[in-house]
């Protein structure tokens, strides 16, 4: 590879049809061929690092590499689709195509190859003995987005409402579920209870084996009239039609 300038390189390792880095770079430095599930292969000395085919890529396979800038320091671009986006000269956590760190970068320029694309791409300057290895980095947290993040989806309970559950003492799930209505809703916890647990666990001493499980009613699952009067050796209402003009007469 070209050590001091900067050039996709290509991580594409499953044969499958698709060719939008190919057709979408302006240099024709990218070639597949006609058939659409070879493996893409980069021309460097027709790429301008231009940064167009890292996002158009759908399994942001490419990024850029400069192994040399003049300054003993790699350069290394990906696109982040996250936000908060980073700034010119932080310092960031880089990692590898697992997610694990690999050290410190110092963001050089932020950029959009496409406009009107709201992919970004990152340059992060790095040591280049960790160079080769990366592919992205580590999330920023964006507290704001944190809190307000919805953790019982049936009843749109927020992390910050059960944060607060918690702090006023509610360590447990029926506790947090009385306060924040987390858990009542449609699918009865099965989605939020594990979450809401592991944040009591969190921020309390409690640990998981401590902490007792939500009490359950039945039924478990929403089921109509019909059914539960269907399928029971004694059902519960006989006669449906009994049962709504009993209904109708107390609403009335
Ligand atoms: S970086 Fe630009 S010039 Fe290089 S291969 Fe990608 S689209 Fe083509
Ligand atoms: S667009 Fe990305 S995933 Fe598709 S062939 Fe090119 S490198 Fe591979």
């Amino acid at each position: 590879m070209i050590a001091n300038k900067l050039i996709a390189d290509i991580h594409c390792i499953e044969p499958i049809p698709c060719n939008p880095c190919e057709t979408s770079c302006p240099f024709g430095a990218i070639t597949i061929g006609s058939d659409i599930t070879n493996l893409p292969v980069v021309h460097e000395d027709l790429c301008r690092g231009c940064g167009i085919c890292l996002a158009v890529c759908p399994g942001l396979a490419i990024r850029l590499l400069q192994m040399d800038n003049g300054n003993n320091r790699a350069i290394v671009a990906f696109p982040y689709e996250y936000h908060p986006l980073p700034q010119k000269g932080d310092l960031v956590t880089v990692v590898n195509m697992e997610g694990l760190p690999l050290g410190q970068g110092t963001v050089t320029r932020l950029q959009k190859p496409i406009k009107n694309d709201p992919t970004q791409l990152v340059f992060v300057e790095v040591d280049p003995s960790i160079a080769q290895e990366v592919r992205s980095m580590e999330r920023l947290k964006d507290n704001d987005l944190e809190e307000e993040l919805i953790i019982c989806r049936c009843e749109e309970v927020t992390r910050k409402e059960i944060l607060n559950a918690i702090q006023k003492g509610d360590h447990s799930l029926d506790a947090v579920k009385r306060r924040t209505r987390a858990g009542m809703g449609l699918c009865q916890g099965k989605s939020c209870s594990k979450l809401v647990s592991r944040m009591i666990c969190e921020q309390t001493n409690i640990t998981p084996d401590q902490l007792a499980p939500a009490s359950k009613r039945q039924p478990v699952n929403p089921i109509s009239l019909k059914t539960m009067a269907s399928t029971s050796d004694k059902p519960l209402f006989r006669d449906l039609d009994a049962l709504a003009r009993e209904l109708d007469n107390e609403v009335k």
